[in-house]
Parts: C-alpha cells; sequence; structure tokens
C-alpha cells in the first residue's frame, strides 16, 4: 500500500533577481504563489528544496556556446532586453543558471527516489527558448536541458514532456524534432505567439510521431482539455511508455489570464495534473517533475498551482471539479479527429498497422 506521495518544491529567493520592470512576467508572480501557499497552511507539507546552478555545461546539452554567451555579455554590459519582449537585467545570466538548476535538481530528486513528484517554481520560464536564441521571456530552455540530463545522468530512453502552457513550446519542439527519446506533447491556442505548433508539426526523421501537437482555438475550457488527454496524451503514453515526465506548466490559459483567451478554470489545473500522476504512476512509478512557465494574473496562477500541488500530494483539500463547466465543444472532437489521424502513421491505438 502506498505510505502517501512524496512532493517537493524547488523554491529560491535568488529567482525574484531576474528585474524585468513592468513586464508580466514579474517577480511578483513567484510571491504571490509563495504567500498562497503560506496562507493555505501547505509549505510545511512539501519537501522545500534549494536549486543548485546548472553548469554551463548542462546549458550546452541544448544551447550554443556562443548564445550563452551572448546571454552572460548582454547581462553583463547592461542591456535590458534580448529582444522586444524578453526582458534582462545585470543578474539574469546567473538567476537562468539557477532556474535551470531547479529543473535539474528536481529531476535528481525523483530520480534517485527521494521524492515522488517535484514542482520547481522558478523564473525566467524556457519553452520558447531555441538552441541559439532566447525569446519569448524565456532564456534557457528548462524542460529541455532537464530532459537532457535525465538521459545522461540516468540513461532515460523515453522522457515524456507535456506542455500545457497557453502558448507553443517551440523551442522545445525543435530542440527533440528529429530525437525519439523525448515525447513532446503540446495543447496550445492557435492562432497566438509564437505562430508554430500545427498538428501536422509530428517530428521528423527518427523522431516522426514524437511530436504530438494539438492546437485549440481560443475560449477551449476545462472539458475540451480533459477529453484531449484523456484521448490522446492516455492511450500514446500506454504505448510509449515514458520513463519519467517533465512538464511545461504555464497558468496562461487560465480564463482570467490577460495574455490569452482560453477559459480553464483553477480546477482544471488539478485534474490536468491528476491525469500526468495517473500515467507517471503507471509506467515509471509516478515520477514526474513540473516546472513553471507561463501564467500572468497573480491570483489565478497562485490558485492553480494550488490545486496542481492539491493533486500532485494527494491532499483531498479542493476538487478538481470546477462548477458550471463549459462541455467540450464540436470543434474539439473535429481537433483531436485531425490529432489522430496525423498521427496514425505512428502510433498502433491510432490505426497504425502492424510490420
Ligand atoms: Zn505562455
Amino acid at each position: 500500500m502506498s505510505t502517501g506521495t512524496r512532493t517537493g518544491i524547488v523554491y529560491d529567493d535568488r529567482y525574484l533577481l531576474h528585474e524585468t520592470g513592468k513586464h508580466p512576467e514579474r517577480k511578483a508572480r513567484l510571491k504571490s504563489v509563495m504567500s498562497y501557499l503560506e496562507e493555505k497552511k501547505v509549505l510545511d507539507k512539501l519537501e522545500l528544496i534549494k536549486p543548485r546552478k546548472a553548469a554551463v555545461e548542462e546549458v550546452k546539452f541544448v544551447h550554443t556556446r556562443k548564445y550563452i554567451e551572448h546571454v552572460e555579455n548582454y547581462c553583463a554590459k547592461g542591456y535590458d532586453a534580448l529582444d522586444m519582449d524578453t526582458m534582462i537585467c545585470k543578474d539574469s545570466y546567473e538567476v537562468g543558471l539557477l532556474s535551470a538548476g531547479g529543473a535539474l535538481t528536481a529531476v535528481d530528486k525523483v530520480m534517485k527516489d527521494e521524492l515522488d513528484n517535484v514542482f520547481v517554481l522558478g523564473r525566467p520560464p524556457g519553452h520558447h527558448a531555441e538552441p541559439g536564441r532566447g525569446m519569448g521571456f524565456c532564456l534557457f530552455n528548462n524542460a529541455a536541458i532537464a530532459s537532457c540530463y535525465a538521459m545522461r545522468e540516468y540513461k532515460l530512453e523515453r522522457v515524456l514532456i507535456v506542455d500545457w502552457d497557453v502558448h507553443h513550446g517551440n523551442g522545445t519542439e525543435l530542440i527533440f524534432y528529429h530525437d525519439p527519446r523525448v515525447l513532446f506533447f503540446s495543447v496550445h491556442q492557435s492562432p497566438a505567439y509564437p505562430g508554430t505548433g500545427a498538428a501536422d508539426e509530428v517530428g521528423a526523421s527518427k523522431g516522426k510521431g514524437y511530436t504530438i501537437n494539438v492546437p485549440l482555438p481560443p475560449y477551449s475550457g476545462d472539458d475540451d482539455y480533459e477529453q484531449i488527454f484523456r484521448e490522446i496524451l492516455v492511450p500514446v503514453c500506454d504505448e510509449y511508455k515514458p520513463q519519467m515526465v517533465i512538464v511545461s506548466s504555464g497558468y496562461d490559459a487560465h480564463q482570467n489570464d490577460p495574455l490569452a483567451g482560453m477559459v480553464l478554470s483553477s480546477q482544471a489545473y488539478g485534474m490536468m495534473a491528476g491525469i500526468v500522476k495517473e500515467i507517471a504512476n503507471k509506467h515509471c512509478g509516478g515520477k514526474v517533475v513540473l516546472l513553471l512557465e507561463g501564467g500572468y494574473n497573480l491570483n489565478a496562477l497562485a490558485e492553480s498551482v494550488f490545486h496542481v500541488l492539491n493533486t500532485l500530494a494527494g491532499w483531498g483539500m479542493v476538487s478538481n471539479k470546477s462548477e458550471g463547466k463549459i462541455l467540450p465543444r464540436q470543434s474539439t472532437r473535429t481537433n483531436i479527429n485531425i490529432v489522430k489521424s496525423a498521427h496514425k502513421p505512428f502510433w498502433s491505438i491510432f490505426g497504425k498497422h502492424g510490420i
């Protein structure tokens, strides 16, 4: 019998040193989550973990030396942005290494079986960062660096990345587009920034079938997401059998988020975490690492993260069922069929023929 789930949270005040001024990706985001968890009196139910800093050699698993030096130089010289929407300050390079390092710390905790699952409350976020450029508020691709680390350090051959941020994780997709060792699953709003993530982007060469994109129109809600997770992600994982799960967990598909147009409730994040946890329990002893990506309404972010932790740790403090749910739309059925048909050649569950 289970003796309860061991859940950790990686956090460090140094994550606040990445100053971005009035930008939506700001330090108040982490403060809001921490004070909400304090208010709910759950911090002492979690193992609080300090992150280590990622070594440059580890960041080089996915980024070019030239790009890493570019970030370091821009920060050292006092520039305030990498591009039009990716702000930096003099400390951002170091905080970027600490954000990636938090993901590595979390991977160690679950792979050494010291904890079942770990939530990394870090910033800057990562899923838009490509090998040679940062973009979309992201400096280093934390999820990709963590996946590469898990494959090298723990000899994993099948890592699942679930990206439920409202934006497509273009950086993560690009990094693993040819790589069957990482299954990248992304649900995102379309059309929206950064414009990638069509259903027919399925991976290339040996990586064909290992990129699964589910683009959805604005106003998609809880039931749309649940149906997609149940009908696409769960059966694919039964076939793929991931050895660890990493979640690019953004909270900007929330109905109150100022940057996007989806209508998820806070409870929906508990629901999605629950499905991910079921997958991990079934295939890899519950090993899940969640990394913070977007989410710009401070209250919505804090409440949603609380729902995720409640599910991960099994506190049973709140229900994952939202009131007044919006039923799945006909367009969601159509979108699921489009994704299934794009992936029919690669997965038996969708009709791939045996050899
Ligand atoms: Zn986002």
